[in-house]
């Protein structure tokens, strides 16, 4: 008998060179195999008519071979092998590429089972690539995705000797099952491979979506609980009503409960590991403020980065703003500052005379040094690579950490690609901020546009227009922002201060740009889209997206965030020409909602997960059968019940979750390690 570990090399049809191959995508146990689930199925028993099938949809037509197969090569070694069925309502082509052996065994005037899309015309439909069976083939079968080389065909074979080799021991634990009213292991992985009816497929999807949410909660949990830690900056006291008196407005719920959750955390005892999400103009800063202020009244240092130069003397004019007369003191550290200015700003931070320090990733060069470091906080944090982060850490014993993010991720995702830290959400917007009007027009627009921009700049207020991204390379995004200011400037804009923007400006020359827009100096701002972090204009009141079709949601979310800040009204026109129903779809999501969350969800719903992580995907265990969109709700439950198992067995020790717990360290061993 095989077992769930046992080397893939030696199931029953595998072998040392198939064995490399699957070994090359991951599979290296029997156990691994069986995880390897059909991409799709294809149901024999229901066949249609040729003359009927829907075309572009994957159908099951019965039909007659009625040509001799030909043969032709084309250029690259490419083979194409075509002939005609029928089955008596009409005929198709079916072409198959390269696959020689498959087409030597199609017999001129046999009969056989066809898979796969009807396309081409009525006057000669067309099947690409069918998957080919024999007639007395029937029932539910498996569509694998090949494996470099290796068929479906073949794969299903392997499975087939995989489940007769191998007795399923169960993973979850029995009161889980019985909670869930779960199928067995055995039931669920015989059924997902080979499904007996649709019903028996439904069942055992559901067990295997939960168990692998399930599981893969469980394990970020027994993670996040490796990581409490003792921290050397347990507060003692909690000022938090003196801090509020300090504060120019009146905290929203969600400002003051996330705030409560990190004291609550300052207090414990532990390490602080708390991410804060909030969409653009939730008031993320004040939050900010408050956990310095605390931790300086207790007798600890915070420092608070930003990723641009712009946004860390934004932050530290509000905190020095807030904390005039209060006692705390707080201080700007950059990289463009003087030698002079640095050192003498690093002199006080280790001797303990400054409680704040707000900066740039110059705070963390290696001679920052701190006296009683409590409290790192990151602003904008996907903007900082996980190694910045800890450094800033690096400079006390275990001091609380703090990222904050606009990004907005759906907290569904978030609670997976953050599953090391706690999530505080602030789902809020401060009372009185005005819903920005957002309308998607074409370019046949852009005379109108430009003049309902300059009315708005001639009554005192600011824009933005955001260029469109060119086919991903930087550089040509730069050529056409710079085309595009030149033209403005010198046509449409004649007259007015326009300024430019873009990536491949120097840092100092970025921020001299930005604050000369903060004062007013540029009325139209004309930019790639570097515009995106966190800088707060409000007297901007207009933002022009060009050819907003080629642009992410929540990346036009980010970008619209840099309006509506302020008491005046403020539009956001998206540009397009497109006429594509799914793009022209896409856009009215913007238009139509406000909510960063909202949007992420529809974008995440549009895109998959795959593509909507992109490469932030570090780190994140691939997931083989759950949706992190559509299986939502099982993933809220399985984690609620992860939490309530943990609870009463916090290691995994006792004997009937020992399964489970080998489980984990049998999928998740390389992401754990990490
Ligand atoms: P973000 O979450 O995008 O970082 P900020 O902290 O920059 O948002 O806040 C956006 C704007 O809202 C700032 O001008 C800030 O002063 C203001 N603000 C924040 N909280 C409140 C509140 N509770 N009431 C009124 N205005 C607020
Ligand atoms: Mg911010």
């Amino acid at each position: 008998m095989a077992q769930n570990n046992t080397d893939i090399k030696f199931l029953k049809g595998v072998g040392e060179v198939r064995a490399e191959k699957l070994k090359s995508v991951g599979i290296d146990t029997v156990g691994a195999l069986l995880r390897f689930y059909p991409r799709a199925y294809i149901d024999f028993g229901k066949t249609v008519d040729i003359l009927k099938a829907p075309y572009g949809e994957n159908v099951c037509i019965r039909a007659k071979v009625i040509s001799e197969v030909k043969e032709y090569r084309k250029r690259h070694g490419l083979v194409l092998y075509t002939f005609l069925a029928s089955d008596g309502t009409a005929s198709m082509e079916v072409v198959l590429f390269n696959q020689k052996y498959l087409a030597a065994k199609i017999n001129r005037c046999s009969e056989y089972l066809f898979y796969g899309k009807v396309e081409g015309s009525m006057i000669l439909r067309k099947m690409s690539s069918p998957e080919i069976m024999e007639t007395g083939f029937s029932g539910i079968h498996p569509v694998y995705r090949s494996i470099k080389g290796l068929t479906s065909k073949n794969i299903e074979k392997l499975m087939k000797n995989a489940l007769l080799s191998l007795d399923l021991p169960e993973t979850l634990p029995q009161s889980i099952i019985e909670k869930n009213n779960l199928c067995d292991i055995k039931f669920a992985t015989e059924n997902i491979h080979f499904p007996k009816t649709e019903v028996s497929l439904e069942r055992a999807k559901r067990r295997l979506v939960f168990e692998e949410l399930f599981v893969l909660q469980t394990s970020l949990l027994l993670l996040k609980g490796k990581n409490y830690v003792l921290s050397g900056a347990k507060i003692e006291k909690d000022f938090k009503t003196e801090f509020l008196d300090l504060l120019p407005f009146k905290p929203t719920n969600a400002q003051s409960r996330v705030i409560d959750e990190c004291v609550r955390d300052l207090m414990s005892g532990r390490k602080m590991s708390r991410l804060v999400q909030g969409d653009v103009g939730s008031g993320k800063t004040a939050v900010a403020a408050a956990l310095c202020y605390i931790m300086a009244k207790n007798g600890y240092q915070s420092a608070f980065m930003a990723p641009t130069e712009i946004l860390a003397a934004q932050h530290f004019n509000t905190l020095s703003k807030m904390l005039e007369n209060s006692g705390v003191t707080c201080c700007l550290l950059t990289g463009s500052m003087t030698k002079k200015q640095k050192s003498d700003i690093k002199q006080s931070l280790k001797k303990g005379e400054i409680d704040i320090a707000v900066g740039t990733h110059a705070l963390i060069t290696d001679d920052v040094e701190f006296r009683r470091f409590g409290l790192a906080i990151t602003d904008e944090q996907h903007r900082f690579g996980v190694q910045q982060r800890s450094k800033l850490s690096e400079k006390g014993e275990n001091p609380h950490t703090l990222v904050m993010s606009a990004t907005p991720i759906p907290r569904t995702l978030a609670l997976i690609l953050y599953g090391d830290l706690d999530i505080s959400i602030i789902d809020e917007y401060p009372a009185g901020r005005q819903k920005i009007d957002t309308f998607c027009v074409d370019k046949s627009y852009h005379k109108r546009i430009y003049t309902y921009i300059k009315k708005h700049i001639d009554d005192g207020r600011q824009g933005y227009i955001v260029c469109p991204l060119v086919e991903e390379s930087e550089q040509l995004d730069v050529t056409s922002a710079e085309e595009y200011f030149e033209k403005l400037r010198q046509d449409d804009f004649k007259g007015y201060s326009v300024g430019l923007l873009h990536g491949k400006m120097s840092p100092k020359l970025k921020d001299a740009v930005m604050l000369d827009f903060k004062q007013g100096k540029i009325q139209l701002l004309v930019s790639t889209t570097v515009v995106e972090v966190g800088v707060d204009v409000p007297n901007a009141v207009i933002m022009v997206i060009e050819d907003a079709d080629r642009f992410g949601l929540s990346q036009l979310h980010q970008l619209r965030g840099r309006i509506g800040r302020g008491e005046f009204k403020s539009t956001c026109i998206l540009v397009s020409d497109s006429k594509q129903k799914e793009t022209r779809e896409r856009l009215q999501v913007i238009v139509k909602n406000n909510d960063g969350f909202k949007i992420a969800d529809e974008d995440l719903n549009l895109r998959g997960p795959g593509d909507f992580l992109g490469n932030r995907q570090h780190g994140l265990p691939e997931l083989k059968i759950a949706d992190l969109f559509a299986d939502k709700k099982t993933l809220i439950d399985a984690g609620n019940q992860a939490r309530e198992l943990l609870k009463f067995d916090p290691r995994l020790k006792s004997l009937q979750n020992e399964p489970l717990r080998k489980e984990i360290i049998n999928m998740y061993k390389k992401f754990v390690q990490n």
